[in-house]
Parts: structure tokens; sequence; C-alpha cells
């Protein structure tokens, strides 16, 4: 129960309106000529460059899914960094790309307005990989608002591969600050965050110190065991999977967590995918969500997932309001 309290406190709290909120204890470490700043930061970027792994390093926990098949983000994701000096709030948003069906415009849109909301907006690029027309793409998109460019993915990057795209992204953005991190090690992030913030305009912090993100438990605990059905059936199961919670009870004098969540797909050939031969697939998917689970809330999971075929859900604008896309 202990645990529980003492991660609850770093847990993002469901309140979906930013509270404005007196800074706290900091401010001696703070000299008097420094102004405070705070702000929305949004990241922008072809999928796959690293934007989750960067907001899920710069926020310290796992709030976004990460995975190494493209479009995985669906969902606005707050995160929020508090420093003496700064605050800074954190978007992530799905890649701005093409795309025909409601799912992507909607994830499109998404993506959209939280770029009108931000004050700084930061282009991730694949350090690694070189740029893309996607790439070019997000910039055309973004323009001038960009004011930093994250080469990624510097650990994997050649040297000679890392200069190239950053000279590229220069030519591309000219106006814009060129910074090579590794998101995964975290490589010169502190670099980005001190710069970030110095971008910012100059104000109090707009959430309480604690508070790490925007996004209630539930979109948290949905997430994670997304990711694990995006990991586990690899691309026999497209990007018609959804993950709906239907009970989140805490019995905290069991120390205990039980979740409920309905795994939404398509058709029955997925549900058989997603299930496995004796059920396999589904238990190894709620054992590895579990223990992730566990490990963030600081208290024992019990975690029930049960398969259901919705047909043409991601079509289906009822059910992505349901979800909350
Ligand atoms: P997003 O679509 O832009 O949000 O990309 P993700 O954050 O989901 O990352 C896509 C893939 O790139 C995942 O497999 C990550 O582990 C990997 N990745 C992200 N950042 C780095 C990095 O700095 N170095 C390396 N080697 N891999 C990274
Ligand atoms: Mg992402």
């Amino acid at each position: 129960m202990a645990a529980r309290k003492r991660c609850a406190r770093q847990l993002p709290c469901g309140s979906m309106c930013p509270k404005v909120t007196e800074r706290e204890g900091d401010d001696d470490r703070v000299s008097a000529a420094t102004p405070h700043r705070a702000g929305f930061v949004t990241l922008v970027g072809r999928p796959n460059v690293g934007k989750s792994t960067l907001l899920n390093h710069l926020v310290g926990t796992k709030l976004a899914a990460v995975s190494a098949k493209p479009q995985t983000t669906r969902n606005r994701i707050v995160g929020i960094v508090t420093r003496p000096e700064a605050q800074i709030v954190l978007v992530d948003t799905p890649g701005i790309h093409a795309g025909s069906t409601p799912l992507n415009s909607r994830m499109v849109a998404t993506a959209r307005q939280s770029l009108g909301d931000a004050d700084v907006v930061v282009l991730v690029v694949d350090g690694a990989g070189g740029l893309a027309a996607g790439d070019r793409e997000v910039a055309t998109e973004v323009g001038r608002r960009a004011r930093f460019v994250a080469v990624n993915k510097t650990d994997r990057a050649t040297q000679g591969a890392l200069l190239a795209t950053c000279a590229e992204a220069s030519r591309l953005l000219p106006d814009a600050e060129i910074v090579p991190v590794s998101a995964l090690t975290g490589d010169n992030v502190e670099r980005l965050v001190g710069l970030v913030a110095v971008a910012l305009p100059e104000g109090p912090s707009l959430y309480p110190a604690d508070q790490v993100s925007e996004q209630s438990e539930r979109f948290l605990a949905s997430e994670i065991v997304r990711e694990q059905i995006i990991e586990q059936t690899r691309d026999e199961v497209p990007y018609t999977t959804a993950v709906v919670i239907d009970a989140f009870n805490e019995e905290p004098a069991r120390n205990l967590l039980v979740i409920q969540a309905s795994v939404l797909v398509e058709r029955p050939t997925q549900k058989g995918i997603v299930i496995g031969e004796r059920g396999r697939r589904i238990r190894d998917i709620g054992q590895a969500a579990r223990l992730q689970l566990e490990a963030i809330f600081g208290c024992r999971v019990f975690l029930e997932l049960h398969v259901k075929v919705v047909r043409e859900w991601s079509k289906d604008l009822r059910v992505l309001r349901e979800l909350g896309l």
C-alpha cells in the first residue's frame, strides 16, 4: 500500500485541465535575474524517428507506447518535465502522414491541433537513417515554427551519417537549431531540455511539480497492453487493435489493482491470432503487460483481457470517440 501511495504521486492524476499552481520550494535555487519559464512543447516527426522514446526519456516514466512499428502513437500525450527554472509540457503527436481512413485523418487532425497549441516545436528526425520524404513533408507543414531539430539515434549513427543528416536538416530549416541526441541512451538530451526551456515564454508552472502527465492511469494501462499486442503479434495483426479499459479498481487493503480490458479487433481471424494456440499468446501479452503495470503502479496487478471482434471499429466514428481518438 505504501508503495502504491508513493508511486501514485508521480502518476498521471487524470485531470484533463491544466492547473495553475505556485511553484514550490525550488525558488531559492533560481536567482532573481533568471525568470521562470513554462509552456507547451510539441514533438513532431514522421513515424518511427523516436518521438515517444524521447518523451518517455524526458519524463522518466513510460507514458507513450513505443514500438518498432510506425503509427503506434494515436493520442495526444502530454508529459511534464519540471525543473527549478522551467516547466516543459510535452505533447507527443501521432505522425503527420497521409491516409484516408477516419482513424488516419483523426490522427493527423490531432497532430495539427497540438501544433497550434505549441509554444515551441521540436522536429525529430532519425540521424542514423538520414532524412526521408516524410521528414520534408513534416518540415514543410511546421515550417518556421520548428525552433529545434532533434537529430535522434546518435547511438546508432556513424559520424558521417550524423553529420550529413545535421547538414541536411539545417538546409531544410535554416532558422532551427540542430541538436543531436539519443533518446535511447539519453545522450545530449539534457542539452535539448536546456535549450527548449530557454525558448519558452516567461511564466509560472502550469501543473503541480510532482505531476508527470495529464493522461489518466487507465489510458496508461491501455497503452501498455496495446504495446504488448503490437510487440507480440508482429505483423500478423495490423493497426486494427484497440484496448478499452472496462474496469480499473484499486484494492488498497490488498495492495492490488484489478484491471479488466477489452481488446478490440476487426476480424475473427485476428481474434484467433491475438488469443493464440490454446490461449498462449494472450497469456503472454497479459503477463508482460502485468509486469510492466506492477512496476509502474508499485502494487500487485490483476489483469484480465477479453478479445472482442468489433467489425470496422477503426472506421466507426462513434467507437473512435469512445476511445478518445
Ligand atoms: P515514434 O514513432 O517517433 O514515436 O518512434 P518510437 O519512439 O516509437 O521509436 C521507434 C523505434 O526507434 C523504437 O524501436 C525505438 O526503440 C527506436 N529508437 C527510438 N529512439 C532511439 C535512439 O535514440 N536510438 C536507437 N538506437 N533507437 C531508438
Ligand atoms: Mg510514437
